[in-house]
This record gives structure tokens, C-alpha cells and sequence, in this order.
């Protein structure tokens, strides 16, 4: 009894850990609608992300950074259609819920073919919404959960990481910013731009919190083995790459 309840708290809060560092964007170009949608994300823990038009969505989701995609139909510069249909051209397969105003048959089995995983007709209750975020969300495969870079293995998931098998006792700021580097896939990724992905906020880059925050996370990563991951750009920000 007591072992069954200590196992549905860890999970709740495995579960919890995970939201934390689940990334959603909201293409929307209703500005009401779309402030009204990161509020409700960000109060269930969520990290929400918004795209004004479909041109600027297609152009973040990309980036393969997000978890899940809230996407409206009628949009400015490109409909959620096409969004959705270039991102699955590109290989993105991030789940997305459309949001739309049109009830028909046609519309869903249009948005079903293009690789959309759910719908949810406008108006809606926020709480609708939500619940299917959370539904899709578990039932996403973990397929994309684990980045490899060398002996460095980032389970995104569940929220570890190991190098060498060595689990690396990572706190919640460091474990982001090492998954943020690794998805840059080697390439450059700027102090500012570690700075709001991190932090989720817009910085004065001459803070030194984003180095005192790879320092720390390079202290766990990199200092006890030989092979060095973290590299520093000197003025322009870190890669994490095998060489
Ligand atoms: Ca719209």
C-alpha cells in the first residue's frame, strides 16, 4: 500500500520534472487568443513559445526544439496546412494540435492527412485544450527523447544524462542548457541565445550568469573524463561537439 502510493508520487513527479521541460509553440495570430494560450501553458508548467504567422511557425518549429505544436489554420503569410505539411516535408515530426474554427468532416480528414495529431475547435475551453496537450504528449514515442554525443547520452524524456554511463547529477538549469547545446548539433549557439532559452527571458548579455552556469554544468560534463565536449568560442558563445 504504502510502496504503491511512494510509486505514484515518484511518477507524479517524474511527470512534473518533464513538463518543466516540455516546449510548446503556439502559432496563432489572434494576439488575445495566443497571449490567452502561453498564460494557460506557462500556469501548467509549461514552456510556451509563440509564432505570429505561419512563415515565422514554420521557421521556429524547424528548429526540431519543440515538443508539441499548436498551430491555427487561418493564418497570415502561410496557412496551418502548409505549415504543417513543409515541417513534415522537413522531417519534423513534432506532434501538433490544430486549432481551428471550421467544423467540418473535410477539414479534419485534410489536417489528419497532413500528419496533424489532433484538433480542437475554436471556441474552446482552455481546460479542453490542455487535456489534449497532456494526452498527446503521453502518447508521443520517446523516439526523439535521446540525443548521443559520444560517451554523452541525454535522455530529454526523463530528464537525465550520462556520460559514460556515469549518471551526471545535473540540476534542472544545467540540464536544459546542456539539452539546448546538444540540439544545436555542434554548431555555435550564443550567450544570448543560451541566456533565453535558459532563462526564458530576454538578458543584458553582459551578465555572467550564462558562463557561471556552463562552468558549472562543464565542473559535471567534462571535468572527470578526458574527452572535453563544451568547447568555448571566445566572443561569440559554447558548441558542444565531440571535436
Ligand atoms: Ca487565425
Amino acid at each position: 500500500m504504502v510502496a504503491a502510493q511512494n510509486k505514484s508520487v515518484a511518477a507524479k513527479s517524474t511527470w512534473l520534472e518533464y513538463i518543466a521541460t516540455v516546449r510548446i509553440l503556439v502559432v496563432e495570430d489572434e494576439k488575445k487568443t495566443a497571449a490567452f494560450l502561453a498564460k494557460g501553458l506557462r500556469e501548467a508548467r509549461f514552456r510556451a513559445h509563440s509564432a505570429g504567422d505561419g512563415v515565422a511557425g514554420l521557421t521556429a518549429a524547424r528548429t526540431g526544439e519543440f515538443d508539441l505544436l499548436i498551430v491555427d489554420i487561418m493564418l497570415p503569410k502561410m496557412d496551418g496546412w502548409t505549415l504543417v505539411r513543409e515541417l513534415r516535408d522537413a522531417g519534423v515530426n513534432t506532434p501538433v494540435i490544430f486549432l481551428t474554427a471550421r467544423d467540418s468532416v473535410r477539414d479534419r480528414v485534410k489536417g489528419l492527412e497532413l500528419g496533424a495529431d489532433d484538433y480542437v475547435v475554436k471556441p474552446f475551453a482552455f481546460s479542453e485544450l490542455l487535456a489534449r496537450v497532456r494526452s498527446l504528449l503521453r502518447r508521443t514515442p520517446a523516439k526523439s527523447d535521446e540525443i548521443r554525443i559520444q560517451d554523452l547520452e541525454i535522455d530529454t524524456r526523463h530528464h537525465r544524462a550520462t556520460r559514460h554511463g556515469v549518471p551526471l547529477n545535473l540540476t534542472p538549469k544545467e540540464f536544459l542548457l546542456l539539452t539546448h547545446l546538444a540540439r544545436a548539433g555542434g554548431e555555435v549557439v550564443s550567450r544570448k541565445e543560451i541566456a533565453e532559452h535558459v532563462w526564458d527571458i530576454n538578458f543584458n548579455t553582459d551578465t555572467n550568469v550564462v558562463d557561471v552556469v556552463v562552468r558549472r554544468l562543464r565542473a559535471k560534463v567534462d571535468d572527470p573524463f578526458k574527452k572535453k565536449l563544451v568547447h568555448t568560442i571566445r566572443g561569440v558563445g559554447y558548441a558542444l561537439k565531440a571535436h
